[in-house]
């Protein structure tokens, strides 16, 4: 069978890198990939974002299911024009992507079907977002409404910061149409988790729990980042939490939706905020999978993927267990000088070793121009190393980082350090 990906990070070289374990795939093309994706005889690049010339190209190409990694074709509704033409595709709906496209939705419909989230209220206008950050102090959290490529939340911890940031998104629409429209909701404390589904409309098949690391400093300091590292499992999701995640979050989210008159299908991510008692509430729905947490997982994934993406588009997920390799996964992410803000291109990457039992690098923001690598976007490459314990997972990793070069690349040390505290 031939495969499509769409995407062209780190989670989509994860992606189509376990889908090419599959004996029954032909090829895989990715559109547009990267420079590792190019490199791997079993994938092919293929240089189409737009998601109507995408559905030419299955049609053409007789592709039997495609597979979409990032929210922005989610969102401009590349599932819709696949399934009008009888594609086959693993995604949400246009409308079923609003739950993460737009979060005056997400909340709304939280709030409707009781499921636990921070207290908010949306703002189009200045004059009473000012009044209820007054009304309500800080810490307080200022969310742009639309997608804004994790740059439209500012955590507050100044009644100050927090008008600075109202006024950055609805009177100097810094953000474009992302920030017409503001959600400002409670502070809720606590340790994050990343909670990962697979669904078909019905059936949920949980994936294995992950943890990413959002800052971009050891000790969780400096900005916010699109994920410097990402761990599975996480020992903080509990089997006693699990459950009462699936019970309290995820399953009325997918009958909620049903009810509504939307049918969701594809990943479904829960990023989770863990109060000190341990109690959790949502913090955000994203309709894809986690970059980094893809990375890990897939290298945790036992099961054949392909095998799981045709039940899921079949509507037959309920007949699938997945295996996992019961190792930790750790994925170290090494990212280009200037990242988040202003990321530097065309450095040369050298030094990345072949893929081992234990290690695997997956790319992002690269580049293959004849032999050399280069650097092309911020996220660069995600090194993962599987251990028997998080402490050996972590060291393989590291062991890989160590090898590769590129000037001004920046990582964290202490990805990981969570469950590390936890396990000893
Ligand atoms: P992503 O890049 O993960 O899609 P996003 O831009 O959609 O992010 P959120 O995930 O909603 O934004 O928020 C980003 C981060 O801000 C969270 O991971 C969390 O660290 C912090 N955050 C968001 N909401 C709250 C809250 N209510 N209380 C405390 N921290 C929060």
């Amino acid at each position: 069978m031939k495969l499509l990906v769409v995407g062209s990070g780190g989670r989509e070289h994860a992606l189509a890198w376990k889908l090419a374990q599959s004996e029954r795939v032909q090829t895989i093309f990715v559109a547009p990939g990267n420079g590792g994706t190019g490199a791997d005889s079993r994938l092919k690049n293929i240089n189409i974002t737009d998601p109507a010339a995408l559905a030419d190209f299955a049609e053409q190409e007789n592709i039997g299911i495609t597979v979409v990694g990032p929210e922005v074709p989610l969102a401009a509704g590349i599932v819709n024009i696949f399934r009008d033409r009888g594609l086959k595709i693993f995604g949400p709906s246009k409308e079923a992507a609003q739950l993460e496209s737009s979060k005056d939705f997400a909340k709304a419909f939280m709030h409707r079907h009781a499921i636990p989230t921070a207290e908010y209220q949306t703002f189009s206008e200045l004059a009473p977002a000012h009044d209820y950050i007054n009304a309500k102090g800080a810490p307080i959290v200022i969310k742009a409404d639309g997608l804004a490529a994790g740059k439209g939340v500012v955590v507050a911890m100044t009644a100050e910061e927090a008008h600075a940031a109202v006024d950055m998104m609805l009177s100097d629409n810094k953000l474009g149409d992302a920030g017409a429209r503001v959600v400002i909701e409670e502070f809720l404390a606590g340790e994050e988790a990343s909670f990962i589904v697979m669904v078909d409309g019905k059936n949920i098949l949980p994936l294995a729990t992950s943890q990413d690391h959002k800052r971009l400093l050891d000790n969780d300091e400096g900005p916010n980042t699109g994920g410097m590292g990402a761990y599975s499992p996480a020992p903080i999701v509990t089997p006693q939490l699990h459950a009462r995640v699936m019970r309290e979050i995820i399953v009325p989210t997918v009958q909620g939706m049903a009810k509504d008159g939307i049918v969701f299908t594809g990943f479904l991510y829960a990023g989770l905020m863990i109060d000190d008692q341990g109690n959790p509430k949502t913090l955000e729905f994203n309709c894809r999978m986690g970059d980094p947490e893809t990375q890990p997982i897939m290298a945790r994934l036992k099961t054949d993927l392909l095998h799981v993406v045709e039940h899921a588009v079949n509507g037959t997920l309920d007949t699938v267990e997945l295996e996992w390799d019961r190792r930790t996964a750790m994925g170290v992410v090494m990212a280009a000088a200037g990242y988040p803000d202003a990321p530097r291109k065309g450095d040369k990457i050298t030094g990345i070793p072949a893929e081992t039992a234990d290690t695997v690098t997956f790319h992002a923001g690269t580049s293959l121009n004849e032999k050399t690598l280069n650097v092309t976007g911020g996220r660069v490459l995600c090194v993962v190393g599987l251990g028997d314990t998080v402490k050996l997972a972590q060291k393989h990793a590291y062991d890989v980082v160590e090898k590769i070069h590129f000037d001004g690349m920046q990582y964290r040390r202490d990805i990981g350090w969570r469950a590390l505290n936890r396990k000893h």
